[in-house]
């Protein structure tokens, strides 16, 4: 019975049955595949709301890391932390803090990465919310990946 208890504690991420079928996904070489998956169960596992670290980020080299920035599935915050994209939107970390430390770093990393760049990307929340206000930057902005 001790072996359920201990289950019951750990902590689970959450991955679509259709996880492989996100064209942004399929792009990815088996590398970026696997440090996308490997990093979203350490995010969970951190509950730091999605924020990584970028020794962890290059944990299967700078190659895989790069096609998930390409992929706008990670963001850069600075030189040591990076961000998954949407992470608060598809995972749930157990504390309320980590949830609202999420929101403020993916408002961050779309404020750098979108906004700031004027690139519209159609899967951050953020874009979508922008372009449902028509901000202003929007009118100048090209569609991103
Ligand atoms: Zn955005």
């Amino acid at each position: 019975m001790a072996e359920a208890e201990e289950k019951d504690r750990r902590f689970w991420a959450k991955i679509d049955v259709d996880y492989f079928d996100n064209s942004k996904i399929d792009e990815l070489s088996d590398a970026g595949q696997l440090l996308h998956l490997g990093l979203i169960l350490k995010a969970k596992k951190q509950q730091k709301g999605g924020v990584l670290s970028a020794r962890l980020c290059k944990a299967r080299g700078d190659a895989a890391l790069k096609e998930l920035m390409d992929g706008d599935l990670i963001h850069k915050m600075d030189a040591r932390t990076y961000q998954l994209h949407d992470y608060g939107k598809h995972q749930t970390d157990d504390a309320n803090i980590s949830e609202t430390r999420s929101k403020i770093g993916q408002k961050g990393a779309h404020k750098t990465n979108h906004e700031n760049r004027q690139i519209y990307v159609e899967i951050c929340g953020h874009c979508q919310q922008a372009a449902s206000d028509g901000e202003e930057w929007l009118k100048h902005a090209e569609l991103g990946p």
